[in-house]
Parts: C-alpha cells; structure tokens; sequence
C-alpha cells in the first residue's frame, strides 16, 4: 500500500526504511520528494494530517477547516498587532487550502538572493530551468474569461479608470470553473496542488506516505541525521498514541515555516539564526458593500492584481471570502452585524499585502506549541494605511456606497473625505486588524553559517543529513504568493541531494 494511515501501524510501534524520508507534503516537500523518487530513490513521506481527495471536498466551513487546516485556523502570530494566519495540515500541506495564484519570485528579488549568497544559480537565469519545470507540472497558466466574475471584473476596471498597472494571474489550475471553493479544497481536482500534481508524480515512481503521523524528534547518530520519530495520531480520539520510526540516508524536512524550526528546535543545534527571519507578508481587508449586485462567489478568486505600487512593496487585489468566515471576521454585534451580512451578494472583499520591511521569529512554547512573534514597522504600518486609502479609492471610484476599514477605531467610511481622517497619528499599530498565509524564512539559505541555518543545497551547516526544503528557506520576504518559489526551490534542492545519493550508491556498487 502507498498512502498508509492510523491503522495500519502497528500498536506497538512501526518501523520504516528508505533512502530518503520527507517530512510533509506541501509545496517543498511533495516537490523535492517527486524530484527524488523519479531519480530512482526510495522515498517515504511523513505527514501529520490525513488523506483526503477530490471526491471528499465540500463548501461546508467547520466541517472543512477542522479537517483541513491546522488547529481548525484559529493559529496566530503574537505582537502588536496580533495577526491570525492559516496554513494547511493534509496531503497537500497549505496548496490543498490555497488560493492557486501562481508566481514566480521577482527578478530583483532572485537577483538580491544570487548576490548576497554569491550563488549565480540562486539569481533569475539561474532558476530559469527550475521555474519552467514547476510551471509544467502545475498548469501555471491564464484562467479562461468564463471563470471570471464581476468582482474581478470591477477590481480590473478600477485600476484602470484610476490609471493604474495591473497584472492578470497566472493560476496552477486546468480547466477551471469558477467554483471559488479553493480555499476548502478544489472539488472539480481542477487546482494542481500537491496533492494532484507533485503527490501523484512521486507515488508513481514508488514513493509511499505515510498520513496522520507527526514527526517529533530527528534520530540522529554519530553526529549525522539518521532518520525521524513520531506519533500517529488517532482520528477519532486525537491522541496521539502509536509510535512511528522511519530510518532513511537523508532526511528532508518540509513542515513549512513554523513547524520546520519547530522541529529542529527540539534538538541541540546551536545556530542562531535558527527560527529568526520569520516573514510574512501581512495582509489588511478592505471590504467594499456596492448599491448593486456584485455577486463574488461566483467565478475564480482574485484574477489580477493591482501592481502600481509593488514598487513599494505593496499589492492590492480581490480575496473572495465565504459568508461563514466574513461573519467570523466583521467586528459588529446584533443588527450592524446583520446589516453588512445581508448584503453579502453586494459585498467585495479586497486585501492590501505588504512586503515585510522586518522579521520575527519562531520559539519553542510551552504545551509541545511553537510560539511566533512578531511586530509591524513604522513603515509597514504607514504603508497599510496607503494601502487602505488606494483601495478605497478605487472602491468609491467604482461607486461603492461604503468601505469597511481595517481598524478597530473606525471602521465604515461612506465618502473618501472620511477614509482621510485616517493617518498614521490618528492610530495606533494595534488597531490594525491583519491576517496572512505566506509563511517564510525561517531557516534561511546561504553562503556562510553565521547568518544562516542550511547550505545552498538546503543542507543544515551543523547536522549532516538533515535538509530543509519548504518556506523556510527563503532568504527574504519576495513580495508575492509564494508556491511557485518554494517548489522551484524545492526542485533544485531534490535534484541536488538526488545526484548526491545516487553517486553514494554507485560508488558503494562498484565497490
Ligand atoms: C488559505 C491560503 C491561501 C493561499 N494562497 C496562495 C496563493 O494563491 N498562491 C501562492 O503562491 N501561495 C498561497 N498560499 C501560500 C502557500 O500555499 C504556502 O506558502 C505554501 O504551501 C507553503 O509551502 P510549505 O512547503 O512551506 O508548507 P505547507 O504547504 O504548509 O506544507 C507543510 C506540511 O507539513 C506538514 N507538517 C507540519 N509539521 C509536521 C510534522 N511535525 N510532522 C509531519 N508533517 C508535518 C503539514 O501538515 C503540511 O502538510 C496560501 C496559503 C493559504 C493557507
Ligand atoms: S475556482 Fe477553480 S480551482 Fe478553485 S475550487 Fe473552483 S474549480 Fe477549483
């Protein structure tokens, strides 16, 4: 059997070999698992959460997210202000969960990682190759008109009255219809996560995965990585209450960027860059109510996005968020609550993304929880507020009757004259309300171990064996979606470690 789950190990402990275990199955890990198994590796996934297919799909909220993400997405990161983030716990990690835009890490960014690394490879030409392999495998292309609707269709047109650049989405997707349910799991099997695309490739070429099993610890034996251990849990009870032990030639962790430093937290590793460099991407929603219907489900979620201003590291575009989580997220009680909810058919929500200007960092935290801290800039915060008011604009542009603003202090505006009252000292940073779902940079790549945690071949300076390939590994924030990197990346690091292997087991043959 190739997909195993909670019972079919043994009560008593299961034991694994293979040459290379690859712990989760999301963007880094089911991306260098692939690369490996079809170089002739015996590959053995690890992923803590369950199994689902297509078929198993719904738009049922508390159903889905309980299954799906981590801790049902109730995770947040702490400091001012707080901000709540998602990331997926099934085969597929947070690609079965995500929103299928599809980018490539701009050119300065890629240029800036060749340069401080002095690795030409890490720079634009460099990951050429890799980016059209991942772009293949993903179906990275235009959505069809069809499944584009008015609300992407008024964020388009506002752009373009106001005279500003905008850039159509390229999607991981074929054949999609527009269901807008990406965000619970593709029903139609038309978005290429991992777990259709890369998760298929590999079990292909004979890898196996083991679901419902979270690794604890690293075996590590004479100074080198040997393996991990973990506990399966029950699906039922949620105790975790089988023990799992899989021996391999490598280890490749891939948990994302919380639980990756997590993990290796755990152990006495000494670097301190470990866990530091915690990015993020935060994210404010703007949301516009329209005198007319706008109708958000229906067609693809965010099929452009504005770019006027990525010159400063900001990004505006429509987020189609499902009635039961607006209702979660809208700040008013009784009737004001029912006011905004019953105009739901009249209502887009928009997003202002912002490039981090600075880091956090992930702790190990007390109840076997990360803790990740995390605080806005001066400057984030004043471009937020920028943010807010473009949109805005654009909104009342669009003619809007109301926008719902990012701020705990004052929320509905009605005119742009009351969205000015806004400015950075009418404020406080903890009246922001953020979220996010771009988790980065926590074990970051370079050239030297003082200032970072693996190799350019994803390896940890200070435990042989033990790879990261996922999030993590960015060495800065990039500024957009970032799945389509992290699985470049993830192919480039499996295409390494794969000819590192497989010159070991010629040499051991021809010995
Ligand atoms: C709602 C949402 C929308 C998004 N939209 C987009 C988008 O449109 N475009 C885009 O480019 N990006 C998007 N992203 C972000 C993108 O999906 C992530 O950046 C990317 O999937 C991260 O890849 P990763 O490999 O680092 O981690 P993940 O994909 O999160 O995979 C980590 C995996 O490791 C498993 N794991 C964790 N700890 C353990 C353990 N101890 N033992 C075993 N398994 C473990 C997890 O269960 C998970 O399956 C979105 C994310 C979310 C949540
Ligand atoms: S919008 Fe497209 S990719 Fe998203 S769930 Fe629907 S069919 Fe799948």
């Amino acid at each position: 059997m190739t997909i195993l789950r909670y019972a079919d190990y043994e009560p008593r402990g299961a034991e694994f070999d293979a040459d290379v275990v690859v712990v989760g199955t999301g963007a880094g890990g089911a991306s260098t698992g692939a690369i490996l198994a079809e170089a002739g590796l015996d590959v053995l996934f690890c992923e803590e959460g369950g199994y689902h297919p297509t078929g198993s799909f719904n738009p049922y909220m508390t159903e889905s997210m309980s299954r799906l993400y981590r801790d049902s997405g109730t995770t947040s990161i702490l400091g001012t202000p707080n901000i709540p983030y998602v990331e997926g716990r099934c085969v597929g990690g947070s690609t079965t969960l995500n929103g299928g835009m599809a980018y490539r890490a701009p050119d300065h960014v890629l240029d800036d990682w060749a340069a401080t690394t002095g690795d030409p490879t890490l720079g634009t030409a460099g990951m050429e190759r890799h980016f059209g392999m991942v772009e293949e495998s993903i179906h990275a292309g235009p959505q069809h008109a069809t499944s584009v609707g008015d609300d992407n269709r008024i964020m388009y047109q506002g752009a373009q009255k106001l005279g500003w650049k905008s850039a159509v989405n390229t999607r991981n997707q074929s054949h999609c219809v527009g269901t807008n349910n990406c965000i619970l799991g593709c029903p139609t099997g038309a978005k290429q996560s991992t777990l259709v695309s890369y998760m298929p490739r590999a079990i292909r070429a004979g890898a196996r995965c083991l679901t419902e099993v979270r690794v604890e610890r690293l075996l590590i034996e004479g100074g080198r990585c040997v393996g991990v251990e973990g506990r399966a849990v029950n699906p039922r009870t949620r105790a975790y209450d089988r023990r799992v032990r899989v021996r391999a030639r490598a280890v490749v962790v891939s948990a994302g960027a919380v639980h990756t430093p997590y993990l290796l937290l755990r152990h006495k590793l000494r670097s301190r860059e470990l866990g530091r460099n915690f990015l993020c991407h935060p994210n404010a929603k703007i949301i516009a109510q329209y005198p007319f219907d706008v109708h958000a489900w229906q067609g693809v979620s965010q099929w452009s996005q504005v770019r006027e201003f990525h010159g400063d590291g900001i990004v505006l575009a429509e987020n189609m968020v499902p009635p039961a989580p607006l209702a979660a997220t809208i700040p008013w009680l009784g009737r004001e609550h029912m006011d905004i909810l019953e105009r739901y058919n009249q209502t887009l929500v928009t997003g202002c993304l912002v490039e981090d200007s600075t880091t956090g960092r992930v702790h190990r935290g007390p109840l076997g929880m990360p803790i990740v801290r995390y605080d806005i800039s001066d400057w984030d915060f004043q471009r937020f507020i920028f943010g807010t008011e473009r949109l805005a604009e654009l909104h009342f542009a669009m003619g809007a009757d109301r926008v719902i603003l990012p701020y705990r202090s004052f929320h509905i505006a009605r005119s742009m004259d009351e969205v000015r009252r806004v400015t950075p000292q009418s404020l406080k940073k903890s009246d922001l309300e953020l979220f996010t779902v771009h988790l980065m940079g926590t074990t970051r790549m370079g050239s030297r171990p003082e200032s970072s945690v693996v190799d350019l071949d994803g390896q940890l300076w200070e435990l042989p064996g033990c790879y990261v390939a996922d999030a993590s590994v960015f060495p800065t924030a990039i500024g957009v979606n970032p799945q389509v990197t992290i699985m470049a990346l993830g192919t480039r690091i499996g295409e390494r470690l794969a000819t590192r292997l497989m010159r070991c087991r010629h040499a051991a043959a021809a010995a």
